[in-house]
């Protein structure tokens, strides 16, 4: 019989289980994104490579000069590179959204009929999930500093519910599958103690 909770990795990635029972409801219009994001440095470069069809894409809230895109990048072991690159702020708010609340990386994967997710940094689509120390957790210190995110009280299911096709992005099919056993294995610890 398992130990209660005992703690699970998966792909290299170990599992808080806070994420099958901390409350999410995901209903406003990006205030996520007005801080910006760190994203990995091969994902950095891949936004730079393609500069000249997101250009386009954005508008007069956004900046073209693309030396306003990024910091400098940083040593960050929760990437997989090594290294993090994060997204400057313009009009108080990520490079990467327009006035209307949407990514332009987003906007031009949907255009292109890739992925929405194609050029997305991991932890724009993480969010409110995150990658801390190598655990997959709540990124609960985001989530406090933002004024509408999770505040409203009727919020009624699990982050880990509210994020399936995030998590699936993440693991993979076979990845999540393990995710669902774990996430059973913790319910019944919890039931057991329940009971006893
Ligand atoms: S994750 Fe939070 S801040 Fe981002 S869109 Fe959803 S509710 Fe808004
Ligand atoms: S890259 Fe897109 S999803 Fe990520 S913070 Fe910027 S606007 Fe938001």
């Amino acid at each position: 019989m398992s130990k209660i909770n005992e703690p699970r990795e998966i792909k290299g990635i170990k599992i808080d289980p806070a994420i099958f029972t901390f409350k999410f409801g995901c209903r406003c219009n990006g205030e996520c994104c007005y801080y910006g994001v760190y994203t990995d440095l091969k994902e950095y470069q891949k936004i730079i490579d393609i500069k000249d069809k997101i250009i386009p894409i954005m508008d007069d809230s956004q900046p073209a000069d693309i030396e306003k895109w990024f910091e400098a990048p940083e040593k960050d072991e929760d990437f997989d590179s090594g290294v993090a690159v994060g997204t400057e702020l313009y009009n108080k708010k990520c490079v990467f959204l327009d006035k209307n609340g949407l990514c332009s990386l987003q906007k031009l994967a949907l255009a292109e009929k890739k992925h929405k997710w194609a050029y997305k940094p991991l932890y724009c689509v993480l969010f409110p999930l995150t990658i801390f120390e190598g655990a997959l957790t709540i990124d609960d210190d985001h989530i406090n500093r933002l004024k509408i995110c999770n505040k409203r009280p009727e919020n009624d299911i699990s982050i880990y519910d509210a994020c399936k096709e995030e998590l699936i992005h993440l693991f993979g099919d076979d990845g999540f599958l393990e995710l669902e056993e774990y996430k059973k294995e913790c319910s019944s610890n919890e039931s057991s103690k329940e009971v006893a």
